[in-house]
């Protein structure tokens, strides 16, 4: 195939999944199926095209920048400096599983560089807090969790993924985007505006590959019925409010509140969930882990394994971003 033909075949590719997210669906049954499809189209597409002749339909533009050293703020307060490469693979150590294959981890690594260069140009500020900013160890932090050996053979894998997209970011209209990720999403991710407020062109919902329940990572949590009403100030039926995609938020009796906002405020694991009443408790399932924004982890190593090279995983999870090279300022 053609450089040429590609670009169109993933052109029409990616508006065939964009078009399955805009039908409108009398339930979350069929809606699953549709999302399904499309992801099967791409998914044939991946196997037919191999990935030199993918490459070739790739630009990578230059970002010039002033060189970026990282000063790292870790948990004691203490400052610690280092190359932005060395940190990358210091954040997949510690953000990604190690077992993904390659590509999973190269999509990682762009969006780990993307959003830590977005990050340092808008505050200066980098934390290990992952609640803040991303989690990150040293080699030697490895080694203190897994033993040396164990620890050697994932931080390796991490190091050929940063080295191998050495320098690569996301850009959205010339800068580089917010690339947020998340571990886990259910049918579909979230948009910006749901989560951080403000929409951004490149955070729009997108779906993501059909997981297991297992692989989904659902979860229980039960919250005291007067824990619920107190924390609202509302009472009267419950209910999880889902639209055609997702689950938007959680009904209690004629006050609706945002389903993230559920997530934060009882410490949810995902803000996709169902709710039902047991005794004196609420219980809500969750599926998914994390805000739900951007780049799915689990998403990523699912699509890897079905033959997505990373920067078509990159351009599903981050709308009309463009990839392009960091190069320093003479
Ligand atoms: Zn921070």
């Amino acid at each position: 195939m053609s450089a040429f033909s590609h670009a169109i075949l993933y052109t029409l590719l990616l508006g065939a999944s964009v078009i399955t997210g805009l039908f409108s669906y009398e339930g979350r049954t069929s809606l699953n199926t549709q999302g399904l499809e499309a992801l099967e189209i791409v998914e044939a597409y991946a196997e037919s095209s191999p990935l030199e002749e993918v490459e070739i339909a790739v630009e990578r533009e230059e970002y010039r920048t002033d060189e970026i050293a990282v000063e790292l703020i870790l948990e004691n307060g203490e400052k610690m400096k280092m190359g932005l490469e060395e940190y990358v693979a210091g954040v997949l150590l510690a953000e990604m599983p190690s077992w993904y294959s390659e590509e999973a981890l190269k999509a990682a690594a762009v969006a780990v560089r993307t959003y830590t260069v977005y990050k340092l140009e808008a505050s200066g500020h980098i934390c290990t807090r992952p609640s803040h900013c991303q989690a990150f160890y040293t080699f030697e932090d490895a080694c203190n969790l897994w033993g040396e050996k164990s620890a050697r053979e994932v931080y390796e894998k991490m190091l050929s993924a940063t080295k191998s997209t050495e320098g690569e970011i996301l850009l959205y209209d010339g800068a580089p985007i917010l690339a947020v990720y998340h571990a886990s999403s259910y049918l579909y991710t979230r948009p910006s505006s749901e989560v951080f407020g403000g929409d951004r062109a490149y955070l729009v919902s997108v779906s993501v590959p059909f997981e297991d329940e297992g692989a989904t990572r659902v979860q229980e949590k039960r919250i005291s019925k007067q824990a619920l009403q107190s924390a609202l100030e509302a009472s009267g039926e419950v209910e999880a409010v889902w639209d055609e995609s997702r689950c938007v938020g959680l009904r209690v009796g004629d006050k609706t509140f945002a389903s993230s906002d559920i997530r934060s405020l009882f410490g949810l694991s995902s803000a996709s969930f169902e709710v039902s009443a047991d005794g004196e408790d609420y219980v809500f399932k969750t599926y998914g882990y994390g805000h739900g924004v951007g780049l799915s982890q689990s998403g990523a190593g699912i699509l890897a394994e079905r033959g997505w090279s990373y920067f078509e995983i990159l351009f599903h999870y981050y709308k009309n971003t463009k990839l392009a090279i960091l190069k320093n300022n003479e």
